[in-house]
């Protein structure tokens, strides 16, 4: 394939810089032809969490010039688990600046462009247009949609990871030589189907094996060497430790990079994928009750009972007093255990899934059953803060 970066011309490498990429420069397939191509490199990279860590941590130490992140968050505990670009002393802080300090110390001869702003429809063509690569470490669908049209409208090579628990997936799409994400799926799944990381978990290690394949893909891009992964994404399974590998096709009728495209602008990306607002809120379509009124039904000893619908590993980690523990997928089966004269309380960590609880139950019978609008995290919040919160 053809090299992605301009041949270096008047660049040249420090005595430092001879020293650090020794390592590269020995090997004639990057030599210093290609450690010169990597610092005159423009890569972007969509968040500097899982995925960003290991990705940025290896982009910056590999030497490419000019490192774009946009990010907005700030670092919280939970992320420190496996998101190792950020440290204890860094909670609080917005990961931006946590991930530029990590890396100037690393690489100081690295040009960190901070984009503290979340990626939208408005400023993603802006923001890419200056990079030659865009990495993509985001964890929603509609930034992922958005970060392909961009890629494609811009004609810009978009490497691309994925992980949940223990499964990873990886790919570059390059709609100039292969298929972008909108041939592999041109839909996006309906809303709530696919769990987040947030909710279904994810193993700390596994986004440093994904991210780390999206920095050797970017480099080798860069390069111009070797076989990228345009045209196939690999599919990593960490209990199995097997790799498995799909081909892509371009999809000729893609409404982005096929050969009519109907998407010649960005459009709204949480309209199409079905979500709207910051973040998935479930609709208080069911009766709720607030932490604070449970506490009152417990100081005045109102009989009723308290139905836990998390997962057992869960219910080990934290619990409110009192609580039974019916995991929601055995609601159906356990249901004969509950009685619908009780007046029942149905949480979860959030409250989403004890809302599809009290749903079901409602449907079965049960009317005197209420959710507790946002789960024990709302009732560490508001109620009890030695509940730990995860
Ligand atoms: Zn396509």
């Amino acid at each position: 394939m053809a090299t992605i970066t301009a041949l270096p011309t008047a660049v040249q490498l420090s005595k430092d810089e001879i020293l650090r990429y020794s390592r590269h420069l020995i090997m004639p397939e990057v030599g210093m032809e290609g450690q010169l191509k990597l610092k005159q490199a423009k890569v972007l990279c969509i968040g500097a969490g899982g995925l960003g860590a290991p990705l940025i941590l290896y982009l910056a130490a590999a030497g490419v010039g000019k490192l774009g992140i946009v990010d907005f968050d700030a670092v919280d505990f939970t992320n420190l688990q496996r998101q190792v670009i950020h440290g204890t002393s860094d909670v609080g802080r917005p990961k931006i600046d946590s991930a530029r300090d990590t890396i100037h110390d690393i690489n100081p001869n690295v040009e960190v462009v901070a984009h503290e702003t979340r990626l939208t429809s408005d400023n993603a063509l802006d923001i890419f247009r200056d990079y030659d690569i865009v990495a993509d470490g985001t964890d929603n669908f509609p930034t992922r949609y958005l970060v392909n049209d961009a890629c494609v409208l811009l004609g810009k090579p978009n490497v691309y990871g994925s992980i949940f628990r223990f499964e990873g997936q990886a790919s570059v799409f390059y709609a100039k030589e292969g298929p972008c994400y909108r041939c592999l799926y041109p839909e996006p799944p309906p809303p709530g189907l696919v769990p987040s990381c947030a909710e279904g978990g994810v193993l700390g290690v596994l986004p440093g094996i994904v991210g780390s394949i999206q920095a050797l893909e970017t480099i080798k891009l860069i390069l111009g060497k070797g076989e990228p992964l345009i045209g196939r994404l690999l599919l990593f399974d960490a209990l199995a430790m097997k790799f498995r590998e799909l081909k892509l096709r371009k999809n000729p009728d893609c409404p982005v990079c096929g050969a009519n495209p109907t998407v010649t602008q960005l459009i709204d990306y949480e309209q199409f994928c079905g979500i709207r607002g910051e973040e998935y809120v479930e609709p208080a379509r069911v009766p709720e009750i607030t932490p604070i009124e449970l506490k009152k039904m417990m100081e005045q000893r109102k009989p009723f009972v308290l139905i836990d619908v998390r997962e057992p590993h869960e219910y080990d980690i934290c619990r409110i007093p009192g609580s039974h523990l019916i995991p929601l997928g055995e609601v159906p089966r356990r249901m004969h255990e509950l009685n619908s004269a009780d007046e029942i309380v149905v949480h979860c960590r959030s409250g989403a899934r004890s809302a599809k609880a009290v749903e079901f139950l409602m449907k079965s019978g049960f009317r005197k059953i209420r959710n507790l609008k946002g789960g024990i995290l709302a009732w560490s919040d508001q109620v009890d803060p030695s509940v730990p919160k995860y």
